[in-house]
C-alpha cells in the first residue's frame, strides 16, 4: 500500500484557512486568506491525487501509476477515454456559503451534452452522488410537494403575486382538485416558469416585500416558512437579482443532514448545499447542470427540462450490512449505480477480504492504522492509503481526534 497526496480545490464558496476542515484535512501549510472548498481523491484531469512511493522525491499521478502498474488496477473498469481512472471520487466538502443550484444528467443526457456543448460539460459520464454529512449540514434537495409549497403562498402573500406574474394556476394542485395531479409537480411548473423569466422591477418589488416579512413574529413560528424566509434572504444577501432565489428557498425541499446520514442524489434531482462539512462519493465526473446562483455557466432551460424526470424515491439511504469481519460494518450501496461503494467505519478493528478492484482508506476524525501482509501503515486524518487490487487487510482506529471519528474504505462496487 501507498500513502496518497489529495488534490483540492479552493472555490469561492469554501470555509477560508485554518477554519475549513478542508484546509485542516490536506496537512500542509494554509494560506489564511484561500476559501478551502474541496478535498479530492480520484484521477479526475482536474485534481489527480498523486502517490508518494518511498525513495522516490517525485510524486506519480495515481491515473499513470495505474497505466504503469496495471496490477494495481486489477480489474477495475476505467472510464474507455481516461485509461488509468477510476470510476469514483471521493471528496470532502466544506461549504461556508450556498453553492449553485444544480441537477447532474444521466449517462444518456451526459453523452448528448458532452458532444454538444464540451466546453461547459467536460466528460460523457453520469454523476449520481452520495452525501455523508460530518457535521450538522445543510442543504436543499428535490422538489417541495405541492401541499408543502402551497403552505408557503398562504402565510407569504408576495408568493401568490410571483405566481401571478408567472401566469400559473394552482387551482389544479389544490387538495380535492380532479384528478390528482402529481404532488411534487406544482414546484416543478414554478422553477419551469421562473427559468423562462428575467429579472424586472415587479420581480424588485416582490423581492422587498418577501425579506420585509423576514422579521414578521407572526411567521417565525411556522417552521416551515421561516426557514424559508431565512435562506430566501440568504441567497439575496449573496445574488440579489437571481431569479434562482426563488426556485431554492421556496420551490426546493429544505434538509437539515447530521453525522450518520447518508442522501444520495440521483439524476435529474435538483439540489443546492448551503453550510457544513460533508463527504461526497460520486462517479468521476464534472458535469454540472447550474439553474443559478453562481456566477458560473448556467443553464436554467436545460435544467428545468429536467425536472419532469426528478425522482424522490432515493434520497435517504440506509446502509447496508456485508458479511466482513467483525461482522456488519455499515456500507453504502446504491441500487444500479456501480461506479462506488463506501464502508463507513467507527469500529475498533475491521478486516477486508481481498476483491479485485483497488480501494483507497481515509480517516475523518481519528487516526488509524492499516495492516496487509507484513506490511503496517499508521496514518493521519485526511491522509489517504491505497490500496492494491486483490490484498486482504485490516483497518484500526488508533485515536479518536473528534466527537464523530469516521474511516471510510472507499471502492467500485462489486460483489461479496
Ligand atoms: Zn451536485
Amino acid at each position: 500500500m501507498y500513502a496518497l497526496t489529495p488534490a483540492y480545490q479552493t472555490y469561492a464558496w469554501g470555509a477560508v484557512g485554518s477554519t475549513s476542515l478542508v484546509g485542516q484535512l490536506l496537512n500542509r501549510e494554509l494560506d489564511e486568506t484561500i476559501p478551502y472548498a474541496e478535498y479530492w481523491i480520484g484521477t479526475h484531469p482536474s485534481g489527480c491525487a498523486l502517490v508518494n512511493i518511498p525513495g522516490n522525491p517525485d510524486k506519480i499521478p495515481l491515473d499513470s501509476f495505474f497505466q504503469q502498474n496495471p496490477d494495481w488496477i486489477g480489474q477495475g473498469s476505467s472510464i474507455p477515454s481516461h485509461p488509468g481512472s477510476l470510476p469514483f471520487m471521493f471528496k470532502v466538502l466544506s461549504v461556508a456559503k450556498p453553492l449553485s443550484i444544480q441537477a447532474h444528467p444521466d449517462l444518456e443526457m451526459a453523452k448528448e451534452l458532452h458532444s454538444k456543448d464540451p466546453t461547459n460539460y467536460p466528460d460523457a459520464n453520469h454523476k449520481p452522488e452520495l452525501a455523508l454529512p460530518l457535521n450538522d449540514f445543510y442543504a436543499c434537495v428535490g422538489l417541495r410537494t405541492n401541499e408543502a409549497f402551497l403552505t408557503l403562498v398562504n402565510l407569504i402573500p408576495p408568493l401568490a403575486k410571483v405566481l401571478s406574474m408567472l401566469d400559473i394556476d394552482v387551482s389544479p394542485y389544490l387538495p380535492n382538485a380532479q384528478p390528482m395531479l402529481d404532488q411534487y409537480r406544482l414546484s416543478s411548473v414554478v422553477m419551469q416558469a421562473i427559468a423562462h423569466s428575467s429579472f424586472n422591477d415587479s420581480f424588485q418589488t416582490v423581492y422587498d416585500d418577501i425579506n420585509a416579512l423576514r422579521l414578521q413574529d407572526s411567521l417565525s413560528s411556522h417552521l416551515l416558512c421561516s426557514e424559508a424566509l431565512a435562506r430566501f434572504h440568504l441567497f439575496t444577501v449573496e445574488y440579489p437579482q437571481d431569479l434562482g432565489c426563488l426556485s431554492a428557498a421556496f420551490c426546493l425541499q429544505q434538509l437539515r443532514g447530521k453525522p450518520g446520514d447518508g442522501i444520495f442524489i440521483p439524476a435529474h434531482v435538483p439540489h443546492e448545499y448551503l453550510f457544513g462539512n460533508v463527504v461526497e462519493v460520486m462517479a468521476c465526473s464534472d458535469n454540472v447542470i447550474r439553474g443559478g446562483l453562481t456566477p458560473k455557466h448556467c443553464d436554467p432551460h436545460i435544467l428545468s427540462t429536467m425536472l419532469d424526470r426528478c425522482t424522490h424515491d432515493l434520497m435517504t439511504m440506509i446502509p447496508q450490512h456485508l458479511a466482513l469481519d467483525p461482522p456488519n460494518p455499515p456500507c453504502w450501496i446504491i441500487p444500479n449505480i456501480s461506479d462506488f461503494m463506501v464502508f463507513d467505519l467507527c469500529e475498533d478493528i475491521t478486516s477486508f477480504p481481498s476483491i479485485p478492484v483497488p480501494r483507497i482508506v481515509v480517516c475523518i476524525g481519528c487516526k488509524c492504522g492499516v495492516t496487509s501482509s507484513s506490511v503496517k501503515m499508521d496514518t493521519l486524518p485526511g491522509c489517504p492509503l491505497l490500496i492494491k487490487a486483490n490484498t486482504t487487510f485490516t483497518v484500526t482506529c488508533i485515536s479518536k481526534t473528534s466527537a464523530f471519528p469516521r474511516i471510510f474504505v472507499v471502492s467500485e462496487r462489486v460483489q461479496f
